[in-house]
Order: structure tokens, then C-alpha cells, then sequence
């Protein structure tokens, strides 16, 4: 008998901390090619959980400039109407005693670093786990990282990665919310609940991929497969910010550039392309090739129609 083989189902991920930008773009372009080249679904999903770096009206504008670019999906689901979803994923590990509310303030964690640290990831030596303190609004929920903790798993793109995560994140933030409603607990839950076959990324996450896995298992959730890929940076080679200008696509609308000159720069940027030119999501289909994407994160250079 012929095997069944699951349907592949994809996401965009969007937070609404900003305005959608050319970096964002690049990468759900990578996610939504994925998905439509395996014949498979697209899932929207509206990351609002972040407060209070969500800003009003961003989620509406983001979905609006991704149907403006021509993406498509087949659910879309917003983060804050799951909350019942998370807590009851928070009870399964307090039920387990696998969590514990931590008041450490950042600059106490800062100070517990032994290594230099990049970025978020920041090293956490346990100091609240033996106190069992009481949930406050200043807290946030720990996972108890056990001392076997390796995790080994193939990325799709950026290949074999291996981390100890006691070691290398130690008992890891989960939610700021009192009932679990926060990036970590959220993307772990939601990735299964919706079915996600591969997850699509930048590969900022990467480091944070490993503690994501320790958490499926811990939830008896399957672990999806995963691709993370580079990101747009500026012509300094640092991740694209607004220190580099305007690259939201809100701009480049009001320029009058049309959503095929954008994407098509983008896809030619990025090596997809070898000419610059208008193109559609659909036309790329074809041309899109997961294999010749460049390892290099994709320099931004000359964009608008100011070049
Ligand atoms: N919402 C996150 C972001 O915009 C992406 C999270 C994820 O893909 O897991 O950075």
C-alpha cells in the first residue's frame, strides 16, 4: 500500500511589534514558496502576545500589505483569542513540576552571564527554581531544564545543529503571563495544534529552536521539521533596522512601487532571480529552489525607486 504521507503545513508568523518590512517579507516569501511548491497549506498566524511592544493597528496593517504583496492563506489565527490554549498547556507542566515563577529582574540575569551572550539568549543559572515563590505580575515563567538536555536535530537549511540546553540557556523563559500566554509556551503549543509540518524562520531563532524541542516533549507534542534562513541585513552586514532607513512596506507603497517590483527585487536580491524585474508569489514557484538560496545572510542594498 502506497505510504500516506502527512500534508505540509506552513505558517507566517507575523508580530505586530512594527510595521511590516522588507526583512519580514524575504522570509515569509521563502515560507509561503515552501508551502505552495509541496502543495501544501499556509497558516497566517498574528503573534500579538508581546505587550506592550505590540503597536495598535499593526496586525490589520500587516495583513493588509501581505494581501497587497499577493500571499495567500487558508486559516489565519491571532494569539490573543488561544489564551485558554496556553494555560492549559502551562497546568499540564506545573501538574509535572516542571515550571517555576521567577522575579530575577534582567539586569540580575545580565549579571549571571559567565560567557558573553548574543542577542536574547541569555544563560539563566535556575537562582528562583528552590524558592517556590508565589506568582506576582512582576514574574515569569521558568521551565526546569533537566540535566540531560541534549538536543540534536537536522535544520532543513541551516543543517545539523546540537545543544545542550542546560548549558547553554539553563531554565529558560516561557511567558510573562500569569497563565502562560507568551512566545515560547504559545509557539510550541500552536505549531501543534495547527498542524505545522515545517516551521519557516529567521534564523535568529535558531538558538532558541533547542528549548523549544525540550518543551514539545515535555508537552507530548511532535517536534516539526525546521528551516531556518538568513536574514536581511544592511549594507553594514547588521540585521536590517531602522538605523538603515525605511524598508517598511508601507513606504514603498506610498512611493508607488507596485507589489511585483518588490517582490521581484527582493527575489533578485536574493539570488532567486538572475534579473531584476516584476514578478508574482505564483510566477516564482518555478524558479524558487530551497538548495540555491545563499548560506550568506542577503545584503540590502539599493532598494526604492531612489535607488
Ligand atoms: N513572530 C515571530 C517574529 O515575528 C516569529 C516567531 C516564529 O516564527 O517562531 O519574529
Amino acid at each position: 500500500m502506497a505510504e500516506i504521507l502527512p500534508k505540509y503545513v506552513g505558517r507566517l508568523a507575523p508580530s505586530p511589534t512594527g510595521a511590516l518590512h522588507l526583512g519580514n517579507v524575504r522570509t515569509f516569501m521563502i515560507a509561503w514558496l515552501r508551502a505552495r511548491k509541496a502543495g501544501g497549506r499556509v497558516v497566517l498566524r498574528m503573534e500579538d502576545l508581546d505587550h506592550p511592544k505590540d503597536k495598535p493597528g499593526a496586525d490589520v496593517q500587516a495583513i493588509e500589505d501581505l494581501k497587497w504583496l499577493g500571499f495567500d492563506w487558508d486559516d489565519e489565527y491571532v494569539q490573543s483569542r488561544r489564551k485558554e490554549l496556553y494555560r492549559a498547556a502551562l497546568e499540564k507542566l506545573q501538574a509535572q513540576d516542571l515550571v517555576y515563577p521567577c522575579v530575577c529582574t534582567r539586569k540580575d540575569v545580565l549579571a549571571a552571564q559567565s560567557a558573553p551572550h548574543a542577542g536574547e539568549q541569555l544563560y539563566y543559572p535556575g537562582t528562583c527554581r528552590e524558592k517556590h515563590l508565589a506568582w506576582t505580575d512582576k514574574a515569569c515563567w521558568r521551565f526546569k531544564t533537566p540535566e540531560a538536555s541534549r538536543v540534536e536535530f537536522d535544520d532543513v537549511f541551516a543543517g545539523r545543529q546540537v545543544q545542550n540546553v542546560a548549558e547553554k540557556l539553563g531554565d529558560f523563559p516561557l511567558a510573562r503571563d500569569r497563565y502562560g500566554a507568551g512566545y515560547t509556551l504559545a509557539v510550541v503549543v500552536d505549531d501543534a495544534d495547527m498542524g505545522v509540518t515545517e516551521v519557516v524562520r529567521g534564523d535568529d531563532l535558531l538558538p532558541a529552536t533547542p528549548a523549544q524541542i525540550l518543551l514539545q516533549r515535555a508537552l507530548g507534542l511532535p517536534t516539526p521539521e525546521y528551516c531556518h534562513v538568513p536574514l536581511l541585513v544592511g549594507p553594514d552586514g547588521r540585521r536590517l533596522a531602522k538605523r538603515h532607513g525605511d524598508s517598511r512596506i508601507a513606504r514603498y507603497r506610498a512611493e508607488g512601487m507596485k507589489p511585483e517590483e518588490i517582490l521581484g527585487r527582493l527575489a533578485f536580491l536574493s539570488g532567486w532571480r538572475g534579473k531584476d524585474g516584476p514578478v508574482s508569489l505564483p510566477e516564482l514557484l518555478d524558479a524558487f529552489d530551497l538548495t540555491k538560496l545563499p548560506h550568506e545572510p542577503c545584503q540590502l542594498s539599493r532598494f526604492g525607486r531612489e535607488g
